[in-house]
């Protein structure tokens, strides 16, 4: 399940909307807030800035210094979500030491958090209430699953991860599709055995090709959420190559979830441009 046609689909509907939006005098907006100069936040900045442009959608980038204290940064963010013309707002993690994430959740209201940090926005998640705004990365995941006709309803999928950003969100939004979801973990026991029963495995653990054909049932399909840097080359959870045998289907690593999150995120910021607008 390759992302590129994935990632081309919604970015046609992503500017077809945004065409019609500028037709009735709103200008779609997304502004990126990175901290610093870590080189993982350039590559998705660049691929964020692109994405927005092939589909006619604003971006700005806010760089703000690696040690700015906690009050300063507090203003700048505030000042952005105060901006009318910004309708989606990105702030790329993990912030410095300094930046107290706990109160940072809270400044970019609900409206224009198209990434999923305020915690209103994680509730509507789990309440699978569809005005909010899942993360990017596993809302990727799930478009790939529609693209390619996987059917969810009734299905057992097993999730390993739970972070905010991508396992729990993941699971969410499996079960919102009506999968019988369970979700595993660094401490979860008999591992192998879990994944083997599942019909569709989402692998986000940020291993380096841990899963092998042993956690794999035959026909399977799964999803390498995983980016991982392993002698110089990018890996995924998964050791594709070895599954390949066994899945009926499974997303590649480069190529796979991680070249659709920006045209997600596209359709997000259109969104929130839709709703704050009411268009
Ligand atoms: P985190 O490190 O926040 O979470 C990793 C999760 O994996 C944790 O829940 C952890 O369990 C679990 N885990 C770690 N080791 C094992 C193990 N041996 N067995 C079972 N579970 C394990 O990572 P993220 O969720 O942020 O990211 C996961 C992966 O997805 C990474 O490779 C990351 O680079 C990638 N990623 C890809 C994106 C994309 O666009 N494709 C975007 C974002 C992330 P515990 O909670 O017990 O510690």
């Amino acid at each position: 399940m390759k992302g590129k046609p994935v990632a081309d689909a919604i970015t046609i509907r992503a500017k077809e909307e945004a065409e019609r939006l500028k037709q009735n005098g709103v200008y779609p907006k997304l502004k990126i807030v990175r901290v610093g100069e870590r080189e993982d936040d350039l590559a998705y900045e660049r691929a964020a800035v692109k994405r927005m442009e092939t589909c006619g959608i604003l971006c700005e980038v806010l760089t703000l210094p690696l040690d700015i204290i906690h009050e300063s940064f507090i203003k700048e963010l505030k000042a952005v979500d105060e901006d009318k013309t910004v309708h989606g707002i990105l702030l790329f993690r993990p912030l410095p030491k300094q930046i107290n994430e706990n109160e940072v959740k809270f400044i970019i209201s609900p409206e224009k958090d198209i990434d999923c940090l305020n915690p209103i926005n994680v509730a509507k998640v789990l309440e699978g209430d569809k005005s909010g705004f899942p993360p990017c990365t596993p809302s990727a995941a799930m478009e790939i699953l529609k693209y390619y006709n996987v059917n969810l309803k009734g299905s057992n999928a097993v999730v390993l991860g739970r972070s905010m950003v991508v396992g729990k969100p993941m699971a969410m939004l499996l079960l919102k599709e009506n999968a019988t979801v369970t979700i595993c973990h660094s401490k979860t026991n008999n591992l192998p055995n879990i994944c083997k029963k599942a019909d569709i495995l989402v692998a986000a653990i940020g291993k380096s090709n841990m899963i092998s054909e042993d956690f794999v049932k035959d026909g399977a399909v799964v999803i390498d959420v995983g980016i991982n840097i392993d002698d110089g080359n990018i890996t995924g959870d998964v050791k594709t190559q070895e599954c390949l045998n066994k899945v009926s289907l499974i997303t590649p690593v480069p190529a796979g979830v991680g070249s659709v999150t920006t045209a997600v995120l596209a359709e997000h910021v259109i969104k929130s441009c839709k709703q704050i607008n009411n268009k």
